[in-house]
């Protein structure tokens, strides 16, 4: 193995610039050279590549977002469409590439794979949603973002004796609104793996305010529903309620130590495979263990909600 590549892909995470950074140095280390890919496969297919030297990734570790730009990109998901992408790998002599990314992404890695183009993924996405892994790369520093908005709304819900519905991100998994409605101790939780209604989340409120609480925190996950709505019809109900969406805030940002951590772990470990020619891998983290799994494999586990953990959330919260 001479020459790789590495691309960031689909929504971008906190913690990417050290998986980019863990890759090239990584890859450095033993002489094998790094180009940058830009925009994810769209660089791909445009040939938009720059040569990374060690000091090309000094500075980036504490940085949010990718330094190599992300993109969506459609054209690359047909065979016809990857075909120049293939032709590009060939052309710069490149002997594998690291696909960082969410599990679209996952799926443009498998297919280079199979066109002969060893391809490891490494997990970049605030979601959680990557059954095989414990964590994906950004999943934590968005969870700390989160929870300073739920800290910051706990003080001025408290002063006014208000509910505020905080509604985080997670269409499928509702990952962050657990994480966060546990740790930021909400009196209920939301999740698109068991939506609760108007009126159920109304009851949990009223028992609450019976036991002689007066500010509420209701966090809900994008997929359960829409925090306006919630307000709206809470405040029919007779509740005193505000909404707060926090959207693109929790996608960005300095990353936690965990996250820098794990993407350090990550791109140090997808150079190991690499360099040893192997491909057609995903890695994650399993307990506190590294561990890289077949990619169509990984990307076939169903995820398992975590119901004890969602049972504990009822009890902590009341
Ligand atoms: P994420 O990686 O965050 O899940 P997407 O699902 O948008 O984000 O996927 C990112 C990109 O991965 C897509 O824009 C596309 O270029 C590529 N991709 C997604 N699905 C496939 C597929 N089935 N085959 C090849 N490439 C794919």
């Amino acid at each position: 193995m001479k020459r790789i590549g590495v691309l960031t892909s689909g929504g971008d995470a906190p913690g990417m610039n050290a998986a980019i950074r863990a890759v090239v140095r990584g890859a450095i280390d033993n002489d094998i050279e790094v180009y940058g890919i830009m925009r994810g496969y769209a660089g791909l297919l445009a040939d938009d590549m720059i040569p990374m030297t060690r000091s090309s990734v000094s500075n980036i570790i504490q940085r949010g977002g990718t330094i190599l730009k992300t993109a969506r990109c459609e054209e690359f998901t047909t065979h016809e469409g990857r075909l120049p992408a293939i032709e590009n790998i060939k052309k710069r002599g490149l002997d594998g590439i690291v696909v960082i990314g969410g599990d679209g992404s996952f799926r443009g890695a498998k297919a280079l794979s199979e066109a002969g183009v060893p391809a490891i993924g490494i997990p970049g996405t605030i979601d959680n949603d990557i059954a095989y892994t414990d964590y994906t790369l950004g999943f934590d520093t968005a969870c700390n973002t989160v929870l300073y908005c739920i800290n910051n709304l706990r003080d001025t819900m408290e002063s006014h004796e208000r509910i505020n519905i905080v509604e985080v991100m997670g269409r499928n998994c509702g990952d962050i609104a657990l994480y966060t409605g546990i740790t930021g101790g909400a009196e209920a939780i939301v999740l698109p793996e068991d939506p609760m209604s108007v009126a159920e989340v109304a009851e949990a409120l009223r028992r609450s305010r019976a036991r002689g609480k007066r500010s509420h925190i209701v966090v809900l996950a994008e997929g359960a529903g829409k925090a306006a709505d919630f307000e709206k019809e809470l405040s029919v109900l007779g509740l005193d309620v505000r909404s707060t969406v926090v959207g693109h805030i929790q996608r960005g940002g300095a990353p936690t130590m965990t996250d820098r951590m794990l993407g350090s772990r990550f791109g140090y470990h997808a150079v190991q495979l690499l360099k040893e020619g192997i491909g057609n891998r995903v890695i994650g983290i399993v307990g506190n263990e590294i561990r890289d799994f077949d990619i169509i494999e990984a990307l076939s586990k169903p995820r398992v909600f975590n119901s004890e953990l969602y049972h504990a959330s009822k009890v902590l919260g009341m």
